[in-house]
Formats: C-alpha cells, structure tokens, sequence
C-alpha cells in the first residue's frame, strides 16, 4: 500500500514491537511482570531491549490496551485485558488471580462520589490471602500465617 511506503521504518518497527508485546501479554493469564514479558518477546524480536519494551507497556498502558498493577510492589504486573476486574493476590506463592466471579462495584464508586461531592472515577480493591494451592499445604511446612507478607 502507497500509504505505509510513506511511513519512517521507524515507525513500522515500533508498531511491529507493539503488537508482539500485546500478542504476548494478552497470550497469558499470569500478570507478568516487564522482565518476564521481555524474555518472551524476545524469543520473536532477538534485538529488542528491555527500555523499548518498558516504553511500549507505558504507551499501552496509556492508551487503555492493557493495564498497569502495581499492589504496593516495587515493580509492575501488566494485565493484557484492559476491562476493569478484580484481582486475589496469593501472599505465600506470589501470584495473581483474576475474581471475574466479583463484578465490579459500580455502586461503591459512586457512594464515595456522594460522600465526597467530588468526582470519583473508579476505584482499585485489592484481594490477598493464599491461594488454593497454598492454602492446602499451608501448616505442612512449619510455615505460620503470621509470618506472611503484608506490605500493605
Ligand atoms: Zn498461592
Ligand atoms: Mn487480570
């Protein structure tokens, strides 16, 4: 096509990187982190660094096609589905679970709206404990529930 001849190679590149780190990030359901994105991308795109891939989940990010968690941690978890939804953090095995079966709390959104007068867009709920597997083998280590996690 005449209309992508006249684009800067540069540009089809970056649009090219994009669309390999969404294929990848939409491809699991882990919540990885940058770096575990990075290691699969690099698998298809060998020359790519870590900063262009930083650069392009922000993008993403921004243009609501993925979305940015970040529960207190250091570093991000990056979720390829961008529809708002709850999420279970596991605090003995670290990972992160979607609650499709809790809808989103449309009402308590607009309760802090009316407690406030301001405008309230969203809000961010955040479930930890431990997971299936975690809890079935929890005790059988030693492992107490109070020496658990909770940098909340
Ligand atoms: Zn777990
Ligand atoms: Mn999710």
């Amino acid at each position: 096509m005449v209309e992508q001849e006249k684009k800067p190679r540069g540009f089809i590149r970056s649009t090219r990187q994009r669309r390999v780190i969404l294929e990848v990030l939409r491809g699991t359901n882990s919540h990885p982190t940058a770096d575990w994105i990075y290691q699969k991308v690099r698998d298809r795109l060998p020359n790519i660094s870590l900063g262009t891939i930083y650069r392009n989940l922000k993008t993403l990010a921004e243009n609501g096609e993925v979305q940015e968690l970040n529960f207190g941690s250091t570093f991000s978890r990056f979720d390829g589905n961008p529809e708002p939804h709850y999420h279970f953090y596991c605090q003995r095995c670290g990972r992160l679970f979607d609650l499709f079966e809790i809808p989103v709390d449309h009402d308590l959104t607009a309760r802090a709206g009316n407690a406030t007068g301001w405008k309230v867009l969203g809000h961010r709920l955040e479930f930890y404990g431990l997971c299936g597997e975690c809890a079935k083998t929890e005790g059988q280590d030693g492992t107490e529930t109070g020496s658990l996690q909770n940098d909340k």
